[in-house]
């Protein structure tokens, strides 16, 4: 269930920000809160497979390998979740918290 959830809030989060974007009106720290969220939800969903599937998880044969691999990756580049964080709580608070 907690695979599942993570997966439908994240490709609703990512729906309604494709739709904002189309009508022109998405901004900076939307993106930064679905990137941050969406990819922690999906290392945490890749993490949960990968233990499901025992000693296979890690094998590149049964695919979840990859996913991890995968997963490591889109949670760092174009910004990564501690970036995203930060302009998230700017815009939230007010305040920068950026050295
Ligand atoms: C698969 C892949 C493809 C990539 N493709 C490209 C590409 O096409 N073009 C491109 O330009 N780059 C690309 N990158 C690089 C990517 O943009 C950087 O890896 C990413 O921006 C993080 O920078 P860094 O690795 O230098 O980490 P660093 O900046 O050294 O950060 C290391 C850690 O410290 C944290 N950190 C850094 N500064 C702060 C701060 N001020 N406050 C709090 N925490 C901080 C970071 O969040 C991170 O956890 C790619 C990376 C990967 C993994």
């Amino acid at each position: 269930m907690k695979m599942l959830g993570n997966i439908t809030a994240s490709l609703c989060m990512v729906a309604q920000l494709s739709r904002l974007q189309d009508a022109g009106r998405m901004t900076e720290e939307q993106a930064s809160l679905a990137k941050a969220f969406a990819t922690t939800k999906m290392r945490e969903t890749v993490g949960l497979a990968r233990e499901l599937m025992g000693g296979n998880g890690i094998l590149l044969e049964h695919e979840v390998g990859r996913f991890v691999a995968d997963a490591e990756a889109i949670h760092s580049y174009e910004g990564t979740r501690e970036m995203n964080t930060l302009i998230v709580g700017r815009a939230i608070t007010g305040f920068s918290a950026f050295v």
